[in-house]
């Protein structure tokens, strides 16, 4: 039997025991996926051995820590900063970020998309920002405070706060990568600067999933195609368990369990 869990603070919340536990009985693997609320993001790596576990996912807010705690980390992984899938090989913690790769597959389905404005800078944009320009998106970064733009600003992504935001082009895709419309029912940036890009966007996504939030229903009040977040969560869990199986399984076997959970 194989062990594997969600590592998290909050954690009883998440949908990966049940989209997990969904594949490995559906596809007769014997794995078993639990949660635990982990509260010291430094005591990762100790607990994931003391648990004697597979592998596992990390929620936030341990997602940096998780990096840290890797002995090898992949390449993507590496450059972004933060890990949310860590195996366990031979007593050592080989770390992803599928997050970003889920991101990319649910946006696909948006056709002649080139400039994307992300609403928020926090760990979730940096890792979606980067793959997107390796895809050959154009992103440019709005955020209501300035702390979290520096590392776009490094990276060379056109990046503002809401006080100097300057509308001089059109976005095809505006995305909410903030935590706004999550537990309260707030937009990600004021009312006023929303009214003006998504006239002209071609479709609005929100990262949080499993409710329509205030960002979503204003899109929606412009006539735009929207999506949440439960694909991108689909998708990340799908990869992530392309690894705890060791690609035993392929993309679509997985997917036709795991979706199950979105029913
Ligand atoms: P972080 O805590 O790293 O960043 C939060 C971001 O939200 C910051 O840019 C912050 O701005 C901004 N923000 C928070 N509250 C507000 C507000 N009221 N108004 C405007 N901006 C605000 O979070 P993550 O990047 O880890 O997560 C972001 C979102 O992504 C969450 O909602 C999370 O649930 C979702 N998510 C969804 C996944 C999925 O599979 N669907 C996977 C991973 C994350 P500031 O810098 O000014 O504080």
């Amino acid at each position: 039997m194989k062990y594997f869990a969600i590592f998290g603070n909050p954690v009883s919340h998440s949908k990966s025991p049940l989209m997990h536990n969904l594949v490995f009985k559906g596809l007769d693997f014997n794995g078993c996926y639990g949660r635990y609320l982990l509260e010291d993001g430094k005591k990762l790596k100790e607990k994931f051995l003391e648990l004697g576990l597979d592998g596992i996912n990390i929620t936030v807010p341990h997602k940096e820590e998780a990096y840290l705690a890797c002995d090898y980390l992949d390449s993507f992984a590496k450059r972004v900063g933060a890990v949310n899938t860590i195996v366990n090989r031979d007593g050592k913690l080989y770390g992803y970020n599928t997050d970003a790769l889920g991101f990319l597959k649910a946006i696909g389905e948006f056709k002649d998309i080139k400039k994307v404005l992300f609403l928020g800078a926090g760990g979730t944009a940096r890792s979606t920002s980067s793959i997107l320009r390796d895809n050959g998106y154009i992103v440019t970064i709005l955020n209501r405070s300035d702390a979290r733009l520096k590392s776009f600003k490094d990276d060379g992504f056109k990046s503002y706060t809401f006080d100097n935001f300057i509308i001089s082009e059109e976005y095809d895709l505006i995305i909410n990568m903030t935590s706004a419309g999550l537990a309260d029912d707030l937009l990600p940036a004021p009312k006023e600067i929303l009214d003006k890009v998504i006239p002209s966007a071609k479709a609005c996504v929100d990262v949080i999933y499993g409710k329509e939030t205030p960002f979503l229903k204003l899109s929606k009040s412009y006539s735009k195609p929207t999506k949440d977040g439960s694909d991108m969560l689909l998708y990340q869990g799908i990869i992530a368990s392309e690894y705890f199986m060791n690609n035993s399984y392929n993309f679509e076997e997985i997917e036709s369990k795991m979706k199950l959970a979105f029913r």
